[in-house]
């Protein structure tokens, strides 16, 4: 089943390692044939090429609309060499067979990337190109199809080799080929429900590139992979720089630290497990707040994944290695703080080369029986100017400031989410209840065991402030709060029964500020 190469047509909008590849097919023996500005960039070279339209007797015409789309190239492709109605017909019509095709498509998504005008969007609709690819992908059993400029090494060492392609590098790479221009097709299809504005096309693909196949999924007996759907600087992003290949659980835990610090402008770290902050702290330094953070709850961090917002310092690092933890991910690192982390072989650092904007859009996905739900991105951000004061008592601007703080922390935290928060530091945090009462009782219990653990007389949550996630349908999960020792209370409002909720807090003596808006995560 091994196919020799005697005709390839090289058609390529990126010319990435387009003249060594094709300089290796001519030694071989190889006649290319190319469009234009690949016919012209292999000519330069000085590698011997054929004009498409030379070989066709026919122009390129309509500014290039028009290239390839003939019988002679399309019957070399389709012809198939086993059948002898095909072979007869290809010599009745002078159709010379064409057993590899090399193409990249128009740079579409890029072109729609860089914010260009539509109809130059719409000229990048390579049209051409995924019909040649298509057919190539097709007639496998005789035709070898590249999509890639990733993929020219590995089939120049089979010709190399074998002296052809096998069937089964044939077929994998026709079922690359569908991959690519199915993604191409739904870039288009998704420029096109953008441009009406629309959120939601009828037809929605998520089209991700394999990043990683992973050891196993969730558990053992899961299999797994990574792919990446665009280039929000993150997981996606990152570059490992040392450490064990990260598991899925490692990568969906990653994920939630860098996007838990991406809220906070000030030097913040957060100390994830299982997707849920165990601490979040903002500071001076990333020293200092490595150790606010760590203080919340000095028993879940082993183990744990931590995330800074900043470039990671060898003082920062030092206090994170210094306990067993699994991964960090930041921006970037400085060499003392690579130094630090190459101590431990082990520690995986992640090195994402920015921090995504917690503004920005786009759509989140996830998986359900039978199909997935989408919805737009939870970009919404509360500042000092969205907060309605709902008490008789205002929060002072420290309260305020920790307000803000733990609602944003309160984000990151699996509903029913209860954050206390004091000195631009968690120091009690519950999620992941069924009901609101027991999140505030779990964080306040945490903060008392987190006392106990540093010898402090008091329990964290004395003089804090609370952060909930939606409203408090009851005043019982605010007593819970006031009982634990917080002062001021966040929380969107909305709830039937704030009247009451109100009258407890004014009872207390206690502030409250309402969001307007809801920060449920499941
Ligand atoms: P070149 O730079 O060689 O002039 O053009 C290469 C590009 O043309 C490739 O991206 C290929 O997919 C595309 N292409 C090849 N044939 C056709 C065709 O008949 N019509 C259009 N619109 N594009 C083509």
């Amino acid at each position: 089943d091994t196919v020799s190469i005697r005709r390839a047509l090289i058609s390529v909008s990126d010319k990435t390692g387009l003249v060594p590849f094709a300089r290796a097919l001519a030694d071989r023996g190889v006649e290319i044939l190319s469009t234009g500005g690949s016919a012209k960039a292999l000519r330069e070279a000085g590698v011997p090429v054929k004009e498409v339209s030379d070989h066709t007797g026919f122009p390129e015409i309509m500014d290039g609309r028009v290239k390839t789309l003939v019988p002679q190239i399309h019957g070399g492709i389709l012809g198939r060499r086993d059948l002898p109605e095909h072979v007869a017909q290809m010599q009745a019509h002078n159709i010379a067979p064409i057993d590899l095709v090399a193409v990249n498509l128009y740079p579409f998504e890029a072109t729609v990337a860089k914010g260009a005008p539509f109809e130059d969007c719409v000229e990048n609709i390579d049209i051409g190109g995924p019909a040649l690819i298509r057919a190539a992908a097709k007639n496998h059993d005789f035709v070898t199809v590249l999509t890639d400029p990733d993929q020219y090494e590995e089939v120049l060492a089979a010709l190399a080799g074998a002296g052809g392609t096998s069937l089964a590098l044939r077929r994998r790479l026709a079922g690359e080929a569908y991959a690519r221009t199915a993604a191409y097709d739904s870039a288009i299809s998704a420029w096109f429900a953008g441009q009406r504005g629309e959120a939601f096309p009828k037809r929605l693909s998520i089209a991700g590139s394999l990043r990683q196949t992973l050891r196993y999924g969730e558990n053992p007996h899961q299999a797994a992979a990574f792919y990446a759907t665009d280039a929000r600087p993150g997981v996606a992003t990152a570059v490992q720089v040392q450490g064990k290949e990260l598991s899925y659980n490692n990568f969906n835990d990653t994920d939630a630290a860098f996007e838990c610090v991406s809220e906070f402008e000030a030097p913040t770290i957060a100390i994830i497990k299982h997707a849920t902050p165990c601490g979040v702290a903002s500071a001076a330094t990333l020293a200092e707040a490595w150790d606010a953070a760590f203080r919340c709850d000095p028993v879940s961090p082993y183990g744990g994944i931590v995330a800074v917002n900043r470039v990671l310092d060898a003082a920062a690092a030092e206090k994170i290695a210094a306990i067993f933890t699994e991964v960090i991910i930041a921006p970037d690192a400085d060499e003392a703080a690579k130094a630090v982390v190459a101590r431990k072989k082990n520690l995986r650092l992640l090195l994402t080369g920015g921090m995504p904007d917690p503004a920005s859009g786009g759509l989140t996905f996830r998986s359900l029986s039978g199909g997935f739900l989408a919805q737009t991105r939870d970009a919404g951000r509360v500042g000092a100017a969205d907060v309605k004061v709902v008490t008789k008592r205002a929060p002072t601007d420290a309260e305020l400031a920790d307000l803000l703080f733990a609602f944003r922390v309160c984000k990151h935290v699996k509903s029913n989410a209860i954050v206390y928060a004091k000195g631009g530091a968690t120091v009690g945090v519950g999620g992941g209840q069924p009901n609101r009462v027991d999140s505030a009782r779990i964080a306040a219990w945490k903060a008392e065991e987190a006392a106990k653990a540093a010898g402090l007389p008091e329990r964290l949550t004395q003089g804090s402030v609370v952060a909930s996630d939606a409203f408090f349908p009851f005043a019982d999960g605010l007593e819970a709060a006031i009982a634990a020792g917080a002062t001021a209370v966040i929380q969107p409002g909305g709830s039937i029964r704030d009247a009451d909720v109100i009258a407890a807090a004014d009872a207390a003596g206690i502030a409250m500020v309402f969001t307007g808006m809801r920060h449920f995560r499941h």
